[in-house]
């Protein structure tokens, strides 16, 4: 018979490291980790993810929030800035908003995710947290739910403070911009402009999924005609007529092409 031995349950060998030490302290810690993680650990400016950090935490000063504390009076409006049909709490402006609600969708569709809307802020962040991505493509995902978060709440100050009325497309541009100025400002090697972010995105997301951040500008050949092309891509299909073979088909794309150049 062996002697009895310590060994350490959390790693496969049996031997204590410290890396083991720390995803056994994390996993202790739950959903609550990965969502801290999700807030703190993005290329987001410091004052938005102290601003995501507020919102995951429900302490916004809302409307309604200001009437509950007293600082708005009883006669205040404190209907949602968007709709003007329900009171403004963090989860109405941020997630339930009808006009919010559309915003989230469209950027979704962008990286071709389907979603239940959560039902809190906490609920969102924990939900993209637990997203798979590959590592390029991670970047830029960490950083749309604060993007969107942070562009909703400016766009509801400027409807409140400065008379400015919803708009959805606007609010798009606004969050595709952002994306694109913290990527490009973050340590990652990003050669995508902000024009390709804005108006190229679901190509940029192409590129990013086959592990390359500067695809873009070398083009996509097209299955049909096996021409390179540089495409600008807006909406939704995958398929336009080609003026040799009949249609150009780029695997992987989808949107319509409006914009085509032989690379
Ligand atoms: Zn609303």
């Amino acid at each position: 018979m062996s002697p009895d031995i310590w060994m350490w349950r959390a790693n496969s060998s049996g031997m204590y490291t410290v890396a083991s030490g720390y995803r056994k302290c994390e996993s202790l810690l739950g959903p609550d980790r990965k969502v801290t993680r999700e807030v703190w650990n993005n290329c987001a400016p410091p004052k938005v993810k102290f601003f995501g950090w507020l919102a995951w935490l429900g302490k916004l000063k809302t409307s309604s929030y200001l009437q509950r504390i007293g600082i708005l009076d009883e006669a205040a409006n404190v209907s949602c800035a968007f709709c003007q049909n329900e009171v403004e709490s963090v989860n109405h402006i941020l997630l339930f908003c009808p006009f919010v609600w559309l915003l989230w969708s469209q950027i979704l569709k962008w990286w071709g995710v389907q979603w239940v809307m959560p039902n809190s802020v906490e609920g969102l962040l924990q939900w993209w947290s637990f997203c798979k991505m590959k590592k390029l493509e991670k970047v830029m995902w960490k950083v749309v739910p604060m993007a969107v978060l942070w562009s909703i709440w400016k766009h509801r100050n400027d409807c409140i403070f400065n008379g400015a009325q919803p708009n959805l497309e606007d609010l798009c541009e606004v969050v595709k911009v952002r994306i694109a100025l913290w990527v490009k400002s973050s340590p990652a090697k990003v050669e995508f402009s902000i024009n390709d972010v804005v108006f190229n995105l679901q190509q940029v997301h192409y590129c990013l999924r086959q592990g390359s951040w500067s695809a873009v500008d070398s083009g996509l050949k097209c299955a049909s005609c096996s021409v390179v092309h540089l495409l600008v891509i807006r909406s939704d299909a995958s398929e336009m007529e080609c003026c040799s073979v009949g249609v150009h088909r780029f695997s992987g794309v989808s949107g319509v092409v409006v914009l085509l150049l032989d690379a």
